[in-house]
């Protein structure tokens, strides 16, 4: 039979998904938790500053919830996961979005910048998601991504720790893909491009020729918006997506291709 409206609404919408989305009180997490609950999910954003996160979840409404917790305290990864359970049931999505920026050449960055990068990133992703896979299996499924960077795909000056631990991301992301497809768990990862936050702004201020040689790049000539992200996160997490596995998409306006 061919696919009609009916269908197309039912693809990409995220009607009885549960999503949780780290860092999801500000800049690109925010953005996600908004076009998910838009499409039809209920969405719990965590974030270590409890108040960001209640402004957060009040400005999107009622079915975002707001739960402090800081994604380097690792040990605490699976009790989080049972109290999401407990109050909001099981998740169907994962998106580890919490993240930190250093900026320093090599020289500069310290050994306690790189574990601190490595910690959030990585460890703090890895943490989380272990916990939550025996709770995406009892839903019998779901999906997970992971928010990568340019620093994934390219090799940009001055962000040794940073672009290690996103470059880590693209082998999580594909042995996991591997080992969860058959639990009917797809893993991918998004890049996004230099978008508009407060991240991006810390990391150009004061930075002019960064800045046009990323415009120069981007075959669009501009930076992307917030919602750019939060729209491909529901596309991937939606039944649309759901013979992509494994991938990592640049949301990027072409700038990892751009000459
Ligand atoms: P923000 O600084 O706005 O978002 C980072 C979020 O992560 C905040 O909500 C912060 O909340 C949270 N966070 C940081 N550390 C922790 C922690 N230990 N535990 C829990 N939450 C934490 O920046 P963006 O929205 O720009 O960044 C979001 C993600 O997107 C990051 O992973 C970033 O690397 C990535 N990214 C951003 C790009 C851009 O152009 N903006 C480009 C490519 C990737 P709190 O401080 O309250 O804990």
């Amino acid at each position: 039979m061919l696919p009609d409206k009916e269908r197309v609404r039912e693809v990409f919408s995220l009607e009885g998904q549960l999503a949780i989305v780290t860092g999801g009180g500000t800049g690109l997490g925010f953005a996600m938790a908004s076009c998910f609950s838009a499409s039809g999910a209920r969405v719990v954003i965590t974030g270590r500053r409890a108040e960001v996160l209640e402004t957060a979840a009040q400005t999107l409404g009622g079915d975002v919830f707001a739960e402090q917790y800081d994604v380097t305290d690792f040990g605490a990864a699976p009790g989080f996961i049972a109290h999401v359970e407990e109050r909001y049931g099981a998740p169907t999505i994962l998106v580890n979005n919490a993240g930190i920026h250093v900026k320093k050449t090599v020289e500069d960055h310290t050994l306690d910048d790189f574990h601190k990068i490595l910690a959030t990133h990585v460890e703090g992703a890895f943490a989380l998601t272990r916990a939550a896979v025996p709770a995406l299996k009892r839903r019998g499924g779901g999906s997970i991504v992971f928010i990568a960077s340019m620093s994934s795909i390219l090799g940009l000056p001055q962000v040794v720790a940073y672009s290690a631990a996103k470059s880590a991301y693209l082998g999580m992301v594909r042995s996991m893909a591997a080992e969860l497809g058959a639990s009917n768990i797809r893993v991918n990862a998004i890049a996004p491009g230099w978008i508009e936050t407060p991240m991006l702004h810390k990391a150009l201020d004061g930075d002019p020729k960064r800045r046009q040689k990323i415009l120069d790049r981007t075959p669009e000539q501009r930076f992307g918006s917030p919602e750019d992200i939060g729209w491909a996160a529901v596309y991937l997490c939606s039944p649309a997506a759901s013979f992509i596995n494994g991938v990592v998409l640049p949301v990027d306006g072409g700038a990892s291709i751009g000459f």
